[in-house]
């Protein structure tokens, strides 16, 4: 794949970039294995100093950067301010709260003594060079909510951005360099996929962190496993979104088509399934279907746009190809299922409503990575349950109901990361975020994110 920025609303190269080459790999390797040496001596105040300064430089930026990503990949402008304005918030979290996050821990002498030490203490020490693999589609979030954790843990980071988001990608290495950061604590590097071998190989390489697509992930760990390096995988969802009797169904719809289509419908957390229950299906339906029929599809730097463009050419593509499959089989579009005439040029695609939906059809396994929603109708709590967890993927889920007896039977049995009740799954610094299945291992953000790469070490004292 070219690096290059190709402006999803026209189809035009807006600016390609030549790959760096092995040389350039070399010594940006070299800088962030020599720079982790000292920087991991730094104390947590210089650590917050320089990640307050780039919360600091992001908020100042916040326009220009937040049009970049939107000529970059086509999110709708107002949310890619929204996106700025929350690295903005994680970067200040980590730089409060690291040190607490990260503090020493005293398992009790009663625990210990049989060891025979007078004293153990557990220290959170880096890691070392983590390399970051990351998507498009949140091209600063989802870079972001790695590196202030990975900078406030003492790591360094070597950030290889999907192809498509360059210019995004660049701006990341300029600005935490801008914010006082130690050359070659986070460096980008503007390589294609093919590239990525060789950097994880490398001795200097502790770690890595990817999120994207299944394949990908599935190569990445593949040769971290083969050199028995960390990593942390958060690949995609197929979140169910359940609607139960007990329900606002009003407001259950409502939330759903922001649910559904957020980021132009391309997000790993966005509700995809909606599951609803025989009573308050046909309403819930109606509902939704009006509401994701009535969306305002055109040009992302619109502030009146509420779907943009498909990121890229190939993702419409597959998901045309997803939808087109299940109408085959026998699926009924209630809206959308097709592109918008009038817009020719660019990689649009309508909101899109489908029922009867069936395990035959690949979209009843595989994620749509746009504004598609699928809506099944179940007859009661346990096939609530059954469809919802029929998925490789168990990122997040979203359930609807006032019945506690309801809530305690999903809090035990959803096969998820994350379960939101009456709301749309988002994502928080101080809440743990992963996935199970096929979505992935490992948690970001949070304590839980911090720790991960970290040498959990044991100091025992006689
Ligand atoms: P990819 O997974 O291909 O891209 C994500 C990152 O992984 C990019 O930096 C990419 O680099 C890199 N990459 C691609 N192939 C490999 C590989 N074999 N080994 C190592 N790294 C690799 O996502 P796509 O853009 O192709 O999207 C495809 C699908 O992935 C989507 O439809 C969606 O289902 C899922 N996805 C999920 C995301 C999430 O948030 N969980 C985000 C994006 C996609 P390069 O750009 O150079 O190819």
């Amino acid at each position: 794949m070219a690096i290059a920025s190709v402006n999803p609303a026209t189809g035009e190269t807006l600016k390609t970039f030549e790959a760096n080459g092995p040389g350039e790999v070399e010594s940006r390797l070299a800088a962030a294995h020599a720079t982790f040496r000292v920087y991991r001596t730094t104390s947590f105040p210089e650590r917050s100093r320089c990640l307050r300064r780039a919360a600091a430089l992001l908020e100042e930026d916040r326009e220009d950067i937040a049009r970049t990503m939107t000529s970059e990949m086509g999110k709708p402008l107002v949310a890619a301010r929204a996106e700025a304005a929350k690295c903005v918030k994680a970067m200040r979290w980590y730089a409060e709260h690291a040190e607490e996050l990260l503090a020493d821990e005293h398992p009790s002498d009663g625990d210990v003594r049989d060891s025979g030490a007078s004293g153990v203490t557990v220290r959170y020490r880096p890691l070392g060079v983590v390399l970051a693999v990351m998507p498009w589609n949140f091209p600063l979030w989802q870079v972001v909510r790695f590196a202030a954790p990975a900078l406030m843990a003492g790591n360094t980071g070597l950030l290889k951005h999907a192809s498509n988001v360059p210019q995004t990608a660049l701006y990341l290495g300029d600005l935490f360099h801008r914010a006082g950061f130690p050359d070659g604590c986070f460096q980008t590097l503007l390589v294609g996929a093919g590239a990525i071998e060789g950097v994880l190989r490398d001795p200097r390489v502790a770690a890595a962190t990817l999120t994207g697509s299944e394949p990908a992930g599935r190569s990445v760990a593949s040769i971290a496993g083969d050199e028995v390096k960390k990593t942390v995988l958060e690949l995609g969802g197929s979140d169910p979104y359940v609607v139960m009797p007990s329900a606002d169904v009003d407001r259950a719809a409502r939330i759903a088509v922001t649910a559904r289509v957020q980021n132009n419908g391309q997000s790993c957390i966005a509700a995809k399934r909606f599951i609803v229950h025989e009573d308050v299906h046909d309403a819930f339906t109606e509902r939704f279907t009006a509401r994701m029929e009535a969306l305002a599809v055109g040009d992302p730097m619109d502030e009146s746009t509420d779907v943009g463009p498909l990121a890229t050419e190939r993702g419409r593509a597959d998901l045309e190809e997803l939808v087109d499959d299940a109408v085959r089989r026998g699926a009924r579009a209630l809206c959308g299922a097709g592109r918008p005439e009038d817009r020719p040029a660019g990689w649009y695609y309508l909101p899109t409503v489908l029922t009867e939906v069936t395990p035959k059809m690949r979209i009843h396994h595989e994620e749509a990575f746009g504004p598609v929603a699928t809506v099944y109708r179940v007859a009661d709590l346990d096939e609530a349950v059954a469809v919802a967890n029929d998925s490789p993927f168990g990122l997040s889920s979203n359930i609807w109901t006032r019945d506690a007896g309801d809530m305690e039977r999903f809090v035990r049995d959803m096969e998820a990361g994350g379960i939101f009740f009456n709301g749309m799954t988002a994502s928080h610094p101080a809440m743990p975020f992963g996935g199970v299945k096929r979505s992935g291992y490992g948690r970001e953000l949070s304590g839980h994110g911090i720790r991960e790469f970290c040498n959990i070490t044991t100091v025992w004292t006689a």
